[in-house]
Parts: C-alpha cells; sequence; structure tokens
C-alpha cells in the first residue's frame, strides 16, 4: 500500500503576509490528519517563514528547484544542502515550466535529481508530454524518454529515494485535466517501466498526478490504482481547495 502524497507548487506566488496566512489555514484544516504526506513548496524566499511555522506539524517543506552544482560561481542558484539546511526535505525537479522557460533538458533535470539524492531531498521527478505530443501519439516516448534519463544517471535506485509525477503540459494551470483514466494509464506505464529494471521499487514508487487538480475532480482522479496522490498548482493557493483536496487523497 503506497502512502499517498500530495504537495503544493506554490510557483512565484505570494507574500510573507498571505504565506503566513495560507500556511496557518492548512495546518488547522489539516490538523490531525495522519493517513497522507503533505508538502508546501513555496518560493524560495520563504522558505524560512513557511518552515518556522510548519516546525511542530507533520507537514513537509520542500523547493521548486535546485542547483545541478555543488557550489561556487553560479548567481542566482541554490544547492541541495542550502535546501537542506533551510529546512527542505523535498524538491521538485524538472517541472514543465523549468523544462520549457529556462531550457532545462532531459540530463540537467537528470543532474538535479542525482544532486537531490546525493544531499538527503527527496526529488519529485516531473514529466509530461506537450499537447503536440499527445496528439501526436507520442505521450508514453516521451514520458519513456524523460524516465530514461534520471535512471542512467541515478540507477534505478532513484526511484527507491525518489517520487514522479506526471504532469501533461496541457492540463497545467489551463483547467483542462487529464480524465482519470488518461493519467492513470501513462502512470501505469510509468510503473511498468521502472518493474523492468525493478518490480519491487516499481510497486513502492509513488507517483503523483498534476495539471488542474482541484476538490471537484480530485476523488475521481485518486481513486485510480496507480494515482497515488497530486502535485497541485494554482488550487493549492486557496486554502479550502487545497484542504479539501488533501481530505480526498486521505480517503482514497
Ligand atoms: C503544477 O504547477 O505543478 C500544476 C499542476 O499546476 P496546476 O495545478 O495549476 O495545473
Amino acid at each position: 500500500m503506497r502512502r499517498p502524497l500530495v504537495a503544493a507548487n506554490w510557483k512565484m506566488n505570494g507574500t510573507r503576509a498571505s504565506a503566513r496566512a495560507l500556511t496557518h489555514a492548512v495546518l488547522e484544516g489539516l490538523q490531525g490528519e495522519r493517513r497522507i504526506d503533505v508538502a508546501i513548496c513555496p518560493p524560495v524566499v520563504l522558505l524560512d517563514l513557511v518552515g518556522a511555522l510548519l516546525a511542530d506539524g507533520n507537514l513537509i517543506l520542500g523547493a521548486q528547484n535546485v542547483a545541478r552544482e555543488t557550489a561556487g560561481a553560479y548567481t542566482g542558484e541554490i544547492t541541495a544542502e542550502m535546501l537542506l539546511e533551510a529546512g527542505c526535505n523535498l524538491v521538485l525537479v524538472g517541472h514543465s515550466e523549468r523544462r520549457q522557460y529556462y531550457a532545462e533538458t532531459d540530463a540537467i533535470v537528470a543532474d538535479k535529481t542525482a544532486r537531490a539524492l546525493e544531499a538527503g531531498l527527496t526529488p519529485v521527478i516531473c514529466l509530461g508530454e506537450t499537447l503536440d505530443e499527445r496528439e501526436g501519439g507520442a505521450t508514453e516516448s516521451v514520458v519513456a524518454r524523460q524516465l530514461q534519463a534520471v535512471i542512467d544517471k541515478c540507477g534505478v535506485g532513484a526511484m527507491a529515494g525518489g517520487v514522479l509525477a506526471y504532469e501533461p503540459v496541457w492540463a497545467i494551470g489551463t483547467g483542462r485535466t487529464a480524465t482519470p483514466r488518461e493519467a492513470n494509464d501513462v502512470h501505469a506505464f510509468l510503473r511498468q517501466r521502472v518493474a523492468g529494471s525493478d518490480p519491487q521499487v516499481a510497486a513502492g514508487l509513488r507517483i503523483l498526478y498534476g495539471g488542474s487538480v482541484k476538490s471537484a475532480n480530485a476523488s475521481e482522479l485518486f481513486a485510480m490504482p496507480d494515482i497515488d496522490g497530486g502535485l497541485i498548482g494554482g488550487a493549492s493557493l486557496v486554502a479550502d481547495e487545497f484542504i479539501e483536496i488533501c481530505r480526498e487523497a486521505a480517503q482514497s
């Protein structure tokens, strides 16, 4: 039985005041909830603030990105060790917005995954196809390529220390969600690929779905056998929505 994980990706949103209010509301709404793991990934300058608020609870602090390098002249970058020191346990790698707007290639994503694992952070490895790729029938070949780049660099053991997040690019922030069947088919495909190298690791691997998840569609997505939780963007900025999504995951 895989323990569900719901991760909030706040992206580049929030002030100290709004982060404080949102974190308080989520902590209160999920008080006593022990059936799932919940992570919050705020912008990096809010990690200290959110981390301090989470200190007494059982929510996980995460970051949205990590450098592939270990130190040095890389202006603007943040190392895995810095994130760890800031209280993070988890980090998103390869989010489609990073791939799309910051030219992160499969090789860069694999390097970042390796750095996160070396430092002791749980990487949430994001993968997914664009609309053109889906319509061209290339979904499986695209996610297989993205997955393989990480396995080639880090070994299948990376899937024991990490989490996958299937996020079809056409569903992120668009209001358009993959149907539960469409999403589950890709999750099952990814699990099968990992099983090809290590069936035990595949069976324990959490694969999150991301792409316009909201309280109204969460339960049907989380009811699918290969969907082990969600990576939530827009809806994670609205406390009641996010809390309800977490409750749906807890009941799945
Ligand atoms: C995301 O950013 O990972 C995401 C899934 O966004 P949204 O929920 O807004 O589609």
